[in-house]
């Protein structure tokens, strides 16, 4: 079965709107766990790395000639660690750089510790209309164990700070499967999270990443390695109490009332595209996936050595390599971006309609992966009925091993 596409055109299926992520590299401290590209101690960096950021805003913005963007995600890193002016200045610049959306989505990712209601009215003031607090647990005791700032208490107050604000869309962050958690501790957690009533929660299980001081300290035997059986006991136990309490789950990790699911994340999981600002911040343009150099000191310096505008004469494609800072790049074919599609797609509890799959690569998935879907179907892993494949649940336990099959397209 050959597996090219019947056109080259890889635009298919995307967005016209842009999606922008503006990474912010900068932590009052570095949790134990974090592998994040973010960065204790480099407070002095922020004024020029701010104006390095505005310079490659507005470049990119040129180079695309100034698209239409209705997705806004700032990330990090802690950016409501910046100082409420910068987080002003910035979201002037992607103003004025690119035409902004009346009904954008503009996310800020803040710390319990920087909703107080004077930051949360620059905030609102700045633009941001949607705010997610990194909670992680409402347990002292583990935030502790996290390295977290912050205790429950704050993280609650942070809430309803941010709600009485005006912020009617929020999001909270929660970890599970942490060392010395029980399935008691975790479903505390969860009955006050719910209670609490943001209306998006991501939830993830605590994953120990190579050269974090918690994964030395597993591997030392200070901490206990994470049970994954316990894990998904925590992960069954999350979808029970979102589901009661009005949640539905429309990503593997991610669970909203209807209307509030992130629609900036919602591109990474339909394939579509954005694109990434800041120091390793990673974006899907044009074809191409590309990332930057990670260490925010070589960033400022290149960056502040571009000029502010950019020529607009020179095709996206090779203006890509133009921007100093961009790293690396891999230009995606049709054989990637469908292999890409079925992986990130399948993250999402609608899965992927055949019909869509259909019209955006001339094909329907089974002439690509026929031998995979009827094999994971057989495993009870995927469902390939009414027109979508979508994981089941024990799929969704088992997503990694699911995803790897569609690395490449059957030969
Ligand atoms: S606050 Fe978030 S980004 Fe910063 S170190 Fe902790 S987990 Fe990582």
């Amino acid at each position: 079965m050959s597996t090219s596409c019947s056109t080259s055109d890889h635009s298919r299926g995307q967005a016209d709107a842009l999606g922008l992520y503006v990474h912010v590299p900068f932590c009052e401290t570095k949790c134990p766990y974090c592998d994040f590209n973010t960065y204790e101690r480099i407070e002095h960096l922020i004024p020029a790395y701010v104006r390095a950021l505005s310079i490659e805003i507005s470049t990119w913005a040129a180079l695309l000639g100034r698209p239409e963007v209705d997705t806004v995600f700032f990330g990090g890193g802690t950016p409501s660690y910046l100082p409420e002016r910068h987080l002003a200045d910035l979201m002037n610049t992607i103003r004025d750089a690119f035409s902004l959306s009346s009904s954008a989505e503009i996310t800020l990712e803040a710390n319990p510790g920087d909703a107080a209601p004077r930051r949360l009215d620059a905030y609102r003031e700045a633009g941001f209309n949607r705010l997610s607090i990194g909670v992680q647990s409402l347990d002292d005791r583990l935030l502790a164990l996290l390295g977290r700032r912050h205790d429950a208490r704050q993280a609650v107050d942070a809430l309803a700070a941010a709600i009485a604000a005006g912020f009617r869309n929020t999001s909270i962050d929660l970890i599970y499967g942490l060392p010395h958690q029980s399935i008691d501790d975790w479903r505390r957690t969860l009955d006050k999270a719910v209670g609490l009533g943001p209306p998006h929660v991501s939830m993830y299980a605590l994953t120990l990443e190579d050269e974090t001081p918690m994964a030395r300290w597993a591997a030392s035997g200070r901490l206990p390695t994470p049970d994954p059986d316990l894990a998904a006991d925590m992960y069954e136990a999350a979808e029970e109490t979102a589901a009661a309490a009005g949640y539905h789950r429309y990503e593997i990790s991610n669970w909203a009332r209807p209307g509030f699911e992130s629609r900036h994340n919602l591109r990474y999981w339909r394939n579509e595209t954005y694109l990434g600002v800041g120091p390793g911040a990673h974006s899907h343009l044009a074809g191409h996936r590309f990332s930057n150099l990670r260490s925010p000191r070589t960033y400022v310096k290149r960056m502040s050595a571009q000029p502010r505008e950019h020529s607009l004469e020179r095709p996206v494609e090779e203006a890509i390599t133009a921007v100093p800072v961009v790293e690396s790049v891999q230009k995606v074919d049709a054989d990637l971006e469908m292999s890409e599609t079925m992986m990130m797609g399948l993250r999402l509890d609608d899965g992927i309609a055949v019909e869509e799959f259909t019209r955006r690569f001339g094909r329907p998935p089974a002439d690509f992966y026929g031998g995979q879907i009827d094999e994971l179907g057989s495993l009870d892993l995927l469902d390939p009925s009414d027109g979508r494949l979508r994981l089941t649940d024990r799929g969704r336990l088992l997503g990694n091993e699911v995803f790897a099959r569609f690395l490449l397209p059957a030969r």
